[in-house]
């Protein structure tokens, strides 16, 4: 495939299976047999008798090479789809004689096969500055938590039975300790993510039962998470009090009778609001609680196990302070700031944890051996605060200065620079994210080199179109694209990535 910005009218790589000639095909009915001309004595449908058959294609010296390594239906297929894209071209009016010469179609069938053998799901450079960037898979993972899942876990790994007895075991007991120690929960399980925790949650203590949650805290996490419809996919009834701005104390109280099942509290993740507000404090909603034998739970989101605040960020409630303060059930997620695999941990009393295990849906949310190795190496990293901003990619870049991205951004810049490429570069100031919904407004100050085609007759492509073409390369990079500019943001590449970014841009615009 041509790398450059500029060359989009390619004809000879099969990618989207849009020919160039597609829209006008369409009305061609499929026989292609009516005898329109291009002027040259040529027709359509003697041309298209010229494109070879499926079994030309695959005596092709070739095609038969290709199939000594590939999967023969998957040659078959990307036979079918280059012959089909052929045809198409065809019936839009391109004869060219090259368009289905042998070494032609045999190097097209190669390279579609190729694509339709690619990984799908594939390693990415997030140049974007959104640390946990759902779309790229949220947490970069530690050396430690790679190591443990590649070692430990890919044959066969102790996960439910204890070695001594042999006897069967709580799989998610292997990493209650670390999350009680990091915590101070007397208890700790974990499931596939904090979705799943919050409606395990709520089905074991609240099924059939009044759920209480202030007006505020109504959110929706994307993707179809809205707290209401989990409450009543869970079983319970939402019992919605006080108003968007402000609720009381009292509104909870007022709201208690025979068959309310527990006081919850949503931490608004992915918004604020601010102006005349009042939330009751979580002190007193656990004391609520207490009074009225009813469980407390606090859907954390995050989960942060550190105290961010020496950062300047204070918005993400610790986990082992809603624990200090009382509540009975602690969730929040593995892949937010914690950094580490997709889960959902629930840290809270032995009572309410033991009753959670037992639950059928545990087993239907259970998560698997490599998340549970990858999660006991990125729990660990958090018993050493020291170490834990050098080992943990999540808290490395987050705890990264301006001043400290400023020198790799020039270098960067200069890098690109030196490519004499067709591409203005500048450094500017911007803001990097947390992501992942969390931490909305916490502005992470950063510098980034910012891309753009060079103006006047050099213009020859646009900014989406280079940005695409940097997600497009192997090894893939994620730009940010801000008011047709495209940012490379130093904060998020992991090390040696920089000069992969640089490599890159002298690709795609070679
Ligand atoms: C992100 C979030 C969730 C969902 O967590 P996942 O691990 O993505 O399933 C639930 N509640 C809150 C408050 C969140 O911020």
């Amino acid at each position: 495939m041509s790398g450059k910005p500029g060359g989009s009218k390619s004809t000879s790589s099969g990618g989207s299976g849009k020919s160039s000639g597609h829209g006008k095909s369409s009305g061609n009915g499929k026989s292609g047999g009516n005898g329109k001309s291009d002027g040259h004595g040529k027709s359509i449908g003697n041309t298209l008798r010229l494109v070879p058959s499926v079994d030309r294609c695959l005596a092709m010296d070739q095609v038969q090479r290709l199939l000594n390594d590939q999967p023969r239906r998957t040659v078959v297929r990307a036979i079918r789809e280059t012959l089909d894209r052929v045809r198409n071209d065809i019936r839009g009016g391109n004869f060219s004689e090259g368009l289905i010469a042998d070494d032609v179609i045999s190097r097209a069938i190669e390279q579609r096969t190729e694509q339709l053998l690619a990984p799908r799901v594939r390693r990415v450079i997030n140049a974007t500055g959104i640390i946990l960037h759902t779309g790229l898979g949220r947490a970069v993972w530690s050396e430690a938590a790679r190591e443990a899942v590649h070692r430990q876990a890919t044959g066969p790994a102790i996960v439910e039975i204890d070695p001594e007895t042999a006897e069967r075991t709580v799989r998610t007991h292997a990493i209650q300790d670390l999350v009680c120690e990091i915590t101070g929960a007397e208890a700790a399980t974990v499931v596939n993510n904090n979705a799943a925790a919050t409606m395990l949650i709520l089905n074991t203590v609240a099924d059939g039962k009044e759920v209480i949650v202030s007006r505020g805290e109504l959110v929706e996490i994307g993707g179809s998470f809205r707290m209401p419809d989990v409450m009543t996919k869970a079983g319970a009834i939402l019992r919605d009090v006080g108003t968007t701005n402000r609720t009381h104390l009292a509104d909870f109280e007022n709201a208690i009778n025979e068959n309310t099942g527990a006081l919850f509290r949503a931490h608004t993740s992915n918004y604020k609001v601010v102006g005349f507000t009042k939330a009751v404090s979580l002190e007193e909603l656990c004391a609520l609680g207490k009074a009225n034998e009813l469980p407390m739970i606090d859907d954390v989101g995050s989960g942060a196990l550190v105290d961010l605040s020496r950062f300047g960020f204070d918005e993400e409630p610790l986990v082992a302070r809603s624990i200090a303060a009382g509540a009975d059930l602690v969730c929040f997620s593995g892949d937010k700031l914690i950094g580490g695999p997709q889960a959902g941990f629930i840290a809270g009393t032995a009572h309410w944890v033991r009753q959670i295990e037992k639950n059928p849906l545990a087993r239907a949310f259970r998560v698997d051996k490599a998340t549970l190795a990858g999660i006991e190496a990125t729990l660990k990293l958090f018993l050493d605060e020291e170490t834990l901003y050098r080992d943990n990619p999540t808290m490395r870049m987050l705890a990264m200065t301006a001043d400290q991205i400023r020198g790799r951004a020039d270098r960067l810049a200069e890098g690109i620079r030196a490519l004499g490429a067709p591409v203005d570069v500048h450094v500017v100031a911007e803001s990097s994210q947390l992501g992942s919904g969390s931490m909305p407004t916490e502005n992470l100050p950063t510098w980034v080199v910012a891309l753009t085609p060079p103006g006047g007759d050099e213009g020859t492509y646009t900014c989406a179109d280079l940005a695409r073409r940097l997600r497009m390369h192997d090894p893939c990079v994620f730009p940010r694209v801000k008011n047709d500019e495209v940012l490379i943001d130093p904060r998020t590449l992991q090390p040696g990535e920089d000069q992969i970014v640089i490599d890159t841009v002298r690709d795609v615009l070679a």
